[in-house]
């Protein structure tokens, strides 16, 4: 398919839920305003309903098309490419020579933050060409390191001993570079997120609808393989699951990060998705059990979901939420309990969660790498998709907007700077020709991919 056809497709999808994200927001006003409550609800019931149908027939469209089995492989070979340059990258001939990009695992943060910080240590280091280096004794997660947990990130280089260290950024090509935390660069390069690489990126957006996150995705695929015995600890405690699609995965972050980086979102909230998607997937089939994977940091969530919910099967592990409650939560067995949680997010048909929280977005983005294009199948009650310390995220205007009402004016090709999407049909963003921040319609403006030359590995065969 060409790149038109793709964006157009996606396009069509994507607003269906815009006008949805509108009709739903104007009209709930009404109800409050008004004493037709009743058939204003009937009309909301109408609209949801025939939304659900207009995607549900978008999605058959999209296996229709001829091009399912063509996606399939073409997202598997570029998978893989991208797995063996970075073979490549990690192991050099040879150790010695090898240039090298020193990162410290031990960031004081949780795990979803610690693996996006290797994420960014290992774009640092594709885009450099350098063998990334991983210091992680005295790790929180385990004392004995990220080794003693997963496969070492190289076969043949892991350490620079004896190496003259130079920090970041540098003023002549040393050979030995140590890298800080993202948030305390003062260069921020511009291959960091979300900018993808250029060679491959005709290839990526035609297969899917969110190449950033598959990017990052692709970095997690490479470094997070669990050594033999945190494998078989995973696979037990998954074993005692009864495991069965369709399920939807529901992250529920709550203690340390409520009031503090997010606000509380209640279980009805996520809910509603959860119901939204299985009344969709029930105008193609039955569904005999509306399954339910819960993964939460909230000791409390599980028994209340299954009290204020019982014609849903909840799966979890209340084990696993309490040692993941802020107060046991760096140990080895709260690690296992998190990779069991992330596992089986990620294996989940569709995914509800607050984007606020790194454990979220590491559950999309392997998710994008367990399938073609996991780009429709979430939905975040809080923030769009980010990487944090991102450069500037922008959206490019693709019709007019006179900014008449309460949004801003912009004409096609302005760029706007985006803070975020308020899933009414609007979002905020600054104008960067204009200076002008406010209110936009989020249907009138599409992703602007930032594309980056990163090296191409020609040594390595496509
Ligand atoms: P954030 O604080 O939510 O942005 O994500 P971080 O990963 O940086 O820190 C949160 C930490 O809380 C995680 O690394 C886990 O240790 C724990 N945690 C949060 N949510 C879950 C969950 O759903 N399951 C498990 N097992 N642990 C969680």
């Amino acid at each position: 398919p060409t790149e038109d056809y793709e964006n157009l497709r996606r396009r069509i999808y994507s607003n269906t839920k815009e006008l949805w994200y509108y009709v739903h927001h104007e009209l709930t006003k009404v109800i409050q305003e008004d004493n037709k409550a009743e058939k204003v609800q009937t009309i909301l019931d109408q609209i949801g309903e025939r939304k659900r149908s207009l995607l549900s027939d978008q999605q058959l469209f999209e296996e229709l098309d001829g091009y399912h089995e063509w996606r399939q492989a073409e997202a598997a070979n570029v998978s893989d490419l991208v797995q063996r340059r970075l073979h490549y990258l990690q192991n050099p001939p040879d150790c010695k020579d090898a240039r090298k990009l020193i990162c410290n695992l031990n960031k004081g943060c949780g795990f979803g933050c610690q693996l996006h910080h290797i994420v960014y240590c290992l774009i640092f280091a594709y885009a450099t060409e350098r063998t990334l280096i991983l210091n992680s004794k005295g790790w929180r997660y385990n004392n004995k390191g990220w080794d003693y947990v997963f496969m070492p990130i190289s076969d043949s280089c892991t350490s620079s001993a004896g190496e003259k260290v130079v920090q970041w950024p540098v003023t002549y090509d040393a050979k030995v570079v140590s890298l800080s935390f993202i948030d305390s660069i003062s260069q921020k390069p511009k291959f960091l997120p979300l900018a993808i690489p250029k060679d491959l990126a005709h290839r990526i957006t035609r297969f899917n609808g969110d190449p950033a996150s598959w990017w990052i995705g692709q970095m997690l695929k490479y470094v997070l393989k669990p050594r033999q015995a945190m494998q078989k600890a995973i696979n037990e405690t998954i074993a005692k699951m009864n495991f069965k699609t369709p399920i939807v995965g529901v992250h529920i972050r709550r203690t340390d990060k409520v009031g503090t980086e997010a606000a509380f979102h209640h279980i009805h909230e996520y809910m509603a998705h959860v119901k939204d998607y299985y009344d969709q997937l029930e105008l193609t089939r039955t569904v005999d059990v509306r399954r339910v994977y819960l993964a939460t940091d909230d000791a409390n969530v599980l028994e209340d979901a299954r009290s204020k919910y019982p014609e849903y099967t909840f799966l979890g592990d209340p084990s696993i939420a309490k040692t993941a409650a802020t107060h046991r939560r760096y140990t080895p067995l709260s690690l296992t309990g998190l990779l069991v949680d992330l596992h089986m997010l990620a294996m989940c048909d569709y995914l509800v969660c607050t984007f606020s929280s790194q454990v979220g977005r590491v559950a999309y983005e392997m998710m994008q790498t367990n399938r073609v294009d996991a780009s429709n199948s979430f939905f975040s009650l809080d923030d769009i998709y980010y990487f944090g310390g991102q450069n500037s995220h922008d959206r490019v205007a693709v019709m007019p907007n006179d900014g008449a009402y309460q949004d801003i004016p912009f004409q096609v090709g302005d760029l706007i700077g985006i803070a975020g999407n308020h899933w009414n049909g609007y979002g905020r963003g600054t104008n960067k020709r204009t200076n002008m921040n406010g209110l936009i319609p989020w249907y009138k403006t599409a992703d602007h991919l930032v594309l980056y030359p990163f090296p191409e590995y020609k040594q390595v065969p496509m």
